[in-house]
């Protein structure tokens, strides 16, 4: 598959089907794998041969499907998680332990803001935070002798800034540290962050690739680049001996092509379990096998709403990377020449009652908490996921109580902007 353009890895990747057998990915809705001696079965305990034994860990749908998103982002191993959050909270906790210490940019999705700067704080894993914005200087400072990762997000839901991943491989790469990105909104069809010094690349599977706002789910990629044995007094969970596993050290028995997600999987999914249920790998898959016509039609109908909006007297300040008068329309047109995603963003005139009453009169966009599916949908947060804060408070935590979110569906563009003609009155 490895020559084949990426639109072709959507559809086919992953899943090679031998004679006889099924063209669809067959659901393997089993718990349980059965053996025909302790000994064989023995040797995937140890490690010392790969297979299934228990879907807590491992499932041969979720694997067709991970497969075929490492072979999109250009990885070489990949795995499913219960959600995006745990996959952020995996690809972290993998390689951070109690005293170790992330860099992120602190334009990332709130769940994943929280998971990092509360939850993980209660582990003892500390973080700073810096503008996705800083300088090298103000990013190279921001680490100290315990940092272990630098985490940042692609085009950031919600505030649609796009990272510089070159800046941000390079700082971490300078530090002995890999680069972990989330590519949720723009996917591997419109970026790759591998390509450009990313070492693990994240992803919420409940957004784009789903598609269709079927299933929750998440996957992280390995790139195989990041030689955890060169920096092997930072990484003894991947370097020294795992004593649960009869001493194997990962970065020698897997190599840097595999020893992340083995010990991810080995490890986190059998203690923590947060797998994604084969029957949500075969909707995910169902989804990415059109991930890249459909692209396509998210990021133009996203242009097309953007463009509209920024000509309408009644829409002040519209966020769009692929927007000419964007500030992030250089590093848009560096990182994803092809196009982005379809949410936009902009502040209505007249503020909470203004927002109000424009969603309101909106007919075919839906009100709704979630982004990235075929279906148009439209949140304030002012007066739904925020509504607890005041228009002070709102406003020093950056959005403005007339802030709205479009996600652009698969529908006519036409169609979309009429709908919001009639409502911006
Ligand atoms: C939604 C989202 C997440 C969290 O994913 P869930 O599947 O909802 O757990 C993480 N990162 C980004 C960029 C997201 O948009």
């Amino acid at each position: 598959m490895e020559n084949y353009q990426i639109d072709t890895k959507c559809v086919q990747a992953g899943y090679r089907p031998g004679n006889g057998e099924p063209r669809q990915i067959p659901i393997i809705q089993s718990t349980t794998f059965k053996y025909d001696t302790s000994e064989e079965m023995g040797k995937l305990f140890d490690l010392e041969e790969s297979g299934y034994f228990y879907t807590r860990l491992q499932n041969p749908t979720n694997d067709y499907v991970a497969a075929k998103i490492a072979a999109l982002e250009g990885g070489t191993a990949g795995m499913l998680t219960s959600s995006g959050q745990a996959a952020n909270f995996f690809a972290l906790f993998n390689i951070c332990e109690a005293g170790s210490h992330i860099v992120s940019s602190a334009s990332i999705y709130g769940g994943t803001f929280n998971l990092i700067s509360v939850t993980m704080a209660k582990m003892g894993i500390e973080a700073t935070f810096v503008s996705p914005d800083c300088t090298e200087e103000e990013l190279n400072a921001a680490f100290r002798p315990e940092t272990r990762a630098v985490f940042g997000e692609t085009i950031a839901n919600p505030a649609l800034t796009v990272l510089d991943i070159e800046k941000f491989a390079r700082a971490a790469h300078d530090h002995g540290v890999p680069l972990i990105v989330d590519n949720t909104f723009p996917t591997p069809v419109h970026c790759r962050p591998i390509e450009f010094g990313a070492d693990i690349v994240t992803h919420s599977t409940t957004k784009y690739m789903d598609g269709h706002g079927a299933g929750v789910g998440g996957a992280i990629v390995d790139s195989g680049r990041f030689d955890w044995m060169a920096h092997a007094d930072s990484y003894p969970g991947l370097t020294t001996p795992d004593e649960s596993y009869h001493g194997i050290i990962y970065a020698e028995k897997f190599g840097k092509e595999g020893a992340f997600i083995t010990k991810c999987t080995s490890q986190l999914m059998r203690d923590l379990g947060c797998i994604q249920s084969p029957q949500n790998a075969f909707l995910l898959n169902l989804g990415l096998e059109s991930l890249h016509v459909r692209m396509a039609r998210h990021a133009s109908n996203g242009l097309a709403i953007a463009e509209y909006l920024s000509g309408h007297p009644k829409a002040a300040h519209v966020s769009y990377p692929h927007l000419k008068e964007d500030p992030y329309y250089d590093l848009a047109m560096k990182y994803m020449p092809e196009g982005g995603c379809g949410v936009v963003s902009f502040e209505i005139e007249g503020g909470r009652p203004a927002a109000e009453a424009f969603m309101s009169r909106l007919r075919l966009a839906a009100i709704e908490t979630h982004v990235a599916d075929a279906r148009t949908c439209c949140l304030n947060p002012a007066t739904s996921t925020h509504r607890q804060m005041s228009d002070e408070q709102l406003k020093a935590a950056g959005i403005p109580a007339g802030l709205i979110r479009i996600s652009c569906g698969l529908e006519a563009a036409e169609d979309i902007i009429a709908d919001l003609q009639q409502a911006l009155v």
